[in-house]
């Protein structure tokens, strides 16, 4: 059985360098606190709590301690909250997320009523729309579309989720064409994202079976794994070798295996040690 494994599997440059930045200021300064998890991974989050980074639900609790700022970013209101509660702040937020806020503001500056393509709920898209002044219009998916919203917009810019699927973006952004006579459009996909759908547009009709490693809270594992079962029927998400079914390999010759954005190297090594000592 030969295990092929994705080049794009696990961390991005995004989360890796948060990461860096969390655990070097835990290791020179005293009472970091960080608002939520620092990426959708349990074990990352153990890792980070054993270089004594807190985590917080609100920032009353802690006034004046270290703020790291996670990869997803954060809304203007977090900084302007945790200034005024005298914390330091560590701005860990990805740069391409960074650019995504400087899009969205200028673009806003400029008139345009601002639509995110992206998940309503996801600390990203929250972060994105918490840099404007209007409200952002948020779209999930083609039969989620507030025509009568879409309709009234008269200079639309659309932004995207930077893990959002290509295909659903160019969905969406075709039927916002009919509606909006201004309508420009930022494909914000990153770099690392696109590499990641790439690979695994192609992997599942090479492979017989294929794993994909991530925790079941990350949205971009649970788009690398939609996409494969889309293409491969003998796909599956895992986040620990126990997981594992020995019976999905018995007809395989090649297995694939790629690894969501926040999966650690040491789950995904683990598996794929676990695969190898199945035949
Ligand atoms: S997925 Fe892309 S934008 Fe998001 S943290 Fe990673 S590199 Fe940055």
């Amino acid at each position: 059985m030969r295990i092929n494994i994705a080049k794009s599997s696990g961390f991005c440059f995004g989360v890796k360098r948060a990461l860096d930045i969390a655990i070097k200021t835990a290791r020179e300064k005293k009472n970091v606190v960080m608002l939520g998890d620092i990426v959708h991974n349990e074990e990352v989050v153990r890792q980070i709590s054993r270089f004594g980074i807190k985590k917080i639900k609100s920032l009353e609790r802690s006034k004046g301690q270290i703020l790291i700022i996670r990869a997803h970013g954060e809304p203007l209101r977090v900084f302007n909250s945790a200034k005024k509660l005298n914390y330091t702040i560590v701005d860990a937020t990805c740069p391409m997320v960074k650019e995504i806020h400087k899009i969205a503001s200028d673009m806003e500056k400029k008139g345009y009523r601002i639509i995110v393509i992206g998940d309503r709920k996801h600390d990203e898209v929250r972060g994105i729309s918490g840099q404007l002044k209007k409200k952002a219009l948020v779209i999930e998916n083609p039969l989620s579309i507030p025509l009568a919203k879409v309709k009234a917009t008269k200079k639309g810019c659309i932004i995207v989720q930077s893990t959002q699927k290509l295909k659903n973006a160019l969905d969406i952004v075709g039927i916002l064409k009919e509606y909006i006579p201004d309508l420009k459009f930022f494909n914000t996909i990153c770099k690392p994202t696109r590499i990641k759908q790439a690979e695994i547009e192609n992997m599942p009709g090479k492979n017989d079976c294929m794993i994909i490693i991530g925790s079941r809270k990350s949205a971009n594992t649970k788009r690398l794994y939609e996409i494969s079962k889309s293409l491969n029927e003998n796909s599956w998400w895992v986040n620990s070798k126990k997981e594992i079914n020995p019976l999905w390999f018995q007809k395989a010759k090649n297995v694939g295996i790629t690894a969501g954005a926040s999966t650690p190297e040491e789950t995904i090594n683990e598996i794929i040690n676990h695969i190898r000592s199945l035949k």
